[in-house]
């Protein structure tokens, strides 16, 4: 979270708006809070000039409750929906899926550990099924599409969870995004779903009504209590991005501190390794190994006792992951570069 947004959200909690009231008491019924909603909503529609024939959803469950509801609601009639694996996240979709529909896994990374994506000529998209899912950044692993591939003519359906907001999005090529919350935007709770006019309207009649992208999206994601503080904050959020200079500042952003951590990996005469193709890396997530492995656990101690935390890797990876989300300021980025260029001159020798 932006140090700033914090600090607003504290001065507001106890009168939020000047109405007497903390977000955390108001109805969500009432005009205050229907106003921060909509105000969040417009704001997000600016931000990535998202196209009126789409509607924003704010839905609870987490990104992992869509890897459900994305069948449930876009299968229709289908029996068969496309999906690319490229890690983690993307076998965790798949996984879901499969209680819905057969999965065509149009393509894979699987054989290269995931350490590059599949082209666009590598997809075997089944153009009969009902969508095409694919992971644009695989948080995990430390992958990333950097351009959205050719999926045909099938609706594509895009998890954005790490990297929304990081970069601009090609409305025209895609169906539907989600993303939650936690990882680009802030608070935990919330799951912005976006999705095009013409995919509401297929779900199986079994699907929970909160659930329902159409029934949502008719109710202005208040069909029941939406995750009010969650939204308030993401406004707050949506806010400080426009600050900064919006989406275009912080693809910049982004582009310059993971070039910078990959920098100090690549020069670092094989002491950092990082095994994903240079195309394909993620500028959200870098991973990295040490070469020699025994001296991962000292890194992060060491790295911990400089206020460098969280940088063990995902347990299918290991080693160390950076999250480089919007938030992260620039000096976080070159404490870290002093760090690793310090821990790489007192240890290289055992290499
Ligand atoms: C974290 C993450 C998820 C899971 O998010 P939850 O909100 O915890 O369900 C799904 N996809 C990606 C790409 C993620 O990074």
């Amino acid at each position: 979270m932006p140090v700033e947004v914090l600090e607003q959200a504290q001065r507001e909690l106890l009168d939020c708006g000047g109405h007497g009231l903390s977000i955390l008491e108001m109805p969500f019924t009432g005009d205050e809070f229907r106003g921060i909603l909509l105000q969040t909503r417009d704001d997000l529609r600016a931000l990535l000039q998202i196209p009126d024939h789409f509607h924003i959803l704010f839905m609870h469950g987490g990104a992992s409750a869509q890897f459900s509801l994305v069948p449930l609601n876009l299968l229709g009639d289908g029996k068969k929906a496309n999906y690319v694996e490229t890690g983690y996240w993307s076998r965790k979709a798949i996984r879901e899926a499969r209680r819905y529909c057969a999965v065509n896994i149009a393509g894979s990374s699987e054989e290269n550990q995931f350490c590059r994506m599949p082209t666009s000529a590598e997809l075997r998209i089944d153009p009969d099924a009902a969508y095409c899912h694919i992971t644009t950044n695989e948080t995990a692993n430390g992958v990333q599409f950097h351009a959205i591939p050719d999926c045909g003519d099938v609706p594509l359906v895009a998890d954005m969870t790490s990297d929304f907001l990081s970069r601009p999005i090609d409305f025209n090529r895609l169906g539907l995004i989600y993303a939650s919350a936690q990882k680009n935007i802030g608070p935990a709770g919330l799951t912005v779903v976006i999705v095009r006019d013409d995919l509401l309207g297929r779900a199986q009649s079994a699907t929970p009504a909160v659930f329902n992208y159409r029934e949502q999206a008719e109710a202005g994601s208040m069909l029941n209590t939406p995750t009010t503080f969650a939204v308030y904050l993401a406004g707050l959020v949506f806010k400080w991005i426009a600050a900064q200079g919006g989406i275009a500042a912080m693809e910049q952003k982004s582009l310059a501190r993971s070039q910078r951590v990959y920098d100090m990996i690549d020069g670092s005469n094989g002491f950092y390794r990082c095994p994903i193709v240079p195309a394909d890396r993620s500028r959200m997530n870098p991973c990295f190994t040490l070469a020699d492995d025994a001296l991962t656990s000292r890194f992060l101690a060491d790295a911990a006792r400089q206020g460098l935390a969280n940088l063990k890797g995902h347990v299918m990876m290991g080693g160390i992951r950076i999250s480089l989300y919007n938030a992260m300021p620039d000096a976080g980025v070159a404490a870290l570069a002093t760090f690793m260029h310090e821990f790489r001159e007192q240890f290289e020798h055992h290499v």
